[in-house]
């Protein structure tokens, strides 16, 4: 199906106001968009989302947070057998816990059967817990965290300034390889508190009532602290069985505002995103940025372009190896005392925080669930479909319609700096003209809309990289 193209009739990339004026007068007068058009004037967020983001509750998270804490340690080879203690009981709890919130989720293990390997010191059955809320389409966003823990003696303070261990720290019994992992590790923060999140999350999108396009799963994995083991279980799964995951956002370690060195920051939160710049997980990054943003304004997201901290890991990175688009929240001021250690326990909560946390979370995958998905602007060549026509010195974009896309969004910025710093919202065509825009100096990027404004992450006009072509010498 051929769209017809918008042409926009301005001379240079700086001329937003009247390049968004010509745009919405073309939408007018040609009957696209109309309904997008309307609410890019009157700035609206979307009532539903509003709603949603308002009903999470720092009351549930403070008491699933002090239910987890119940359970002394959740090291992923702990006690299966016990109904109180270890991560047997802690998942069993997850599970119910899940179920209880509404018919709609559905809650089920994620069970694997792992043979010792690594930090895996034992055969060992690993279960991610996970609850599902279907959408119109199979295509998939997560909320997630892990919610085994780990208490080293010294924890992670004295990893980190690589001294001797912190005099006040609890000794902890040195783990005999084997033994269950049964050592106190309460891991209320690493990573109770990407666990309450998503517990909270999978409560307040199962009730929203609202009938999202993209399926939802709020995972809970586990093995994290053996190195990613139940996300990288899972990852592995979602490609032998094609499971079209569109976007990971994990939290861990986002429910501590006061940094270990009494800095202390509860307005802030820290995206990592792994590049290179322009990757969709950068894009799903700025995404959390702009909408998180838009319903949370309180909160500043702070986009950081690499994978994670330095030294550290995080869940999202094992779906980043297989292929997948993920970011990882993290608190922006950690306190490295209490982090692998007995003292990961609630008083180092700020319930407000977190809160604020899963609002943004809650607000970005809303949003992106009620969008169509990203448009795609590879040709079958796999060649951005990005060029000069037709003057030879227009930028002339191209991408393949979105299902359920009403109008798209065209993004550009200078081709050095990191935020986008112009856009346009354009009907329902697939080609758009921007006369006299150099595509040399500029990046591009588009986004799908639907008719209600909602709007998925930017896909970028991005070459994928070049090997060449060995030269061949004489030899003599
Ligand atoms: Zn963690």
């Amino acid at each position: 199906m051929s769209m017809p193209t918008v042409r926009l009739k301005a001379d240079a990339p700086g001329a937003g106001v009247r390049i968004l004026a010509v745009v919405l007068l073309v939408l007018v007068v040609s009957g696209f968009g109309r309904t997008v058009a309307a609410q890019e004037m009157a700035g609206d967020l979307d009532p539903g989302i509003v709603k949603l983001v308002s009903a999470v509750s720092e009351e549930r998270l403070g008491a699933i947070l002090k239910q987890l804490e119940r359970f002394e340690t959740r090291s992923t080879l702990s006690s299966t057998t016990s109904t109180t203690r270890g991560i047997g009981a802690a998942r069993q709890w997850i599970l119910d816990e899940m179920k209880s919130y509404s018919p709609k989720l559905q809650v089920s293990f994620d069970t694997y059967q792992v043979v010792a390997q690594g930090r895996i010191t034992r055969e060992v059955e690993l279960r991610n817990v996970m609850a599902v809320l279907p959408g119109r389409s199979p295509r998939r966003i997560y909320v997630s965290g892990h919610y085994d823990t780990v208490a080293r003696p010294g924890g992670q303070g004295s990893a980190n300034a690589a001294g001797p261990a912190d005099p006040d720290a609890r000794t902890v019994p040195p783990a005999d390889p084997n033994a269950p992992l049964d050592n106190l590790a309460p891991g209320v923060n690493d990573d109770g508190s990407g666990t309450a999140l998503t517990i909270e999350l999978a409560r307040v999108f199962g009730q929203s009532g609202i009938d999202f396009d993209a399926t939802l799963v709020f995972m809970c994995h586990v093995g994290e602290e053996q190195g990613l083991v139940g996300a990288r279980l899972h990852a592995q799964k979602a490609v032998a069985q094609k499971i079209p995951i569109e976007a990971v956002f994990n939290n861990d370690i986002v429910g501590n505002d006061r940094g270990g060195n009494g800095i202390i920051d509860g307005a802030t939160i820290r995206v990592y995103s792994e590049g290179p710049e322009d990757s969709p997980s950068r894009e799903l990054a700025r995404f959390v940025q702009r909408w998180g943003g838009r319903y949370v304004p309180s909160h500043k997201v702070r986009p950081m372009a690499r994978p994670d901290r330095f030294g550290r890991g995080g869940d999202h990175s094992a779906y980043n190896q297989l292929g997948f688009t993920a970011v990882g929240f993290r608190e922006s001021r950690e306190n490295f005392t209490r982090q692998h250690d007995v003292r990961d326990t609630y008083e180092g909560i700020s319930l407000p925080y977190l809160a604020q946390n899963a609002r943004v979370n809650a607000a970005s995958a809303a949003t992106l669930a009620l969008a169509p998905p990203p448009p795609d602007v590879l040709s079958d060549r796999n060649q951005p479909m990005i060029t000069r026509a037709p003057s030879g010195y227009d930028a002339n974009l191209k991408w393949s319609a979105a299902p359920g896309a009403a109008a798209y969004r065209i993004f550009w910025r200078e081709a050095w700096g990191p935020d986008w710093q112009h856009d346009v919202l354009v009907g329902n065509v697939t080609n758009i003209v921007l006369p006299n825009v150099q595509i040399d100096d500029y990046v591009f990027g588009v986004a799908a809309v639907d008719a209600a404004g909602h709007e998925s992450f930017v896909t970028a006009y991005v070459t994928p990289p070049r090997t060449g072509t060995d030269v061949k010498t004489v030899s003599r």
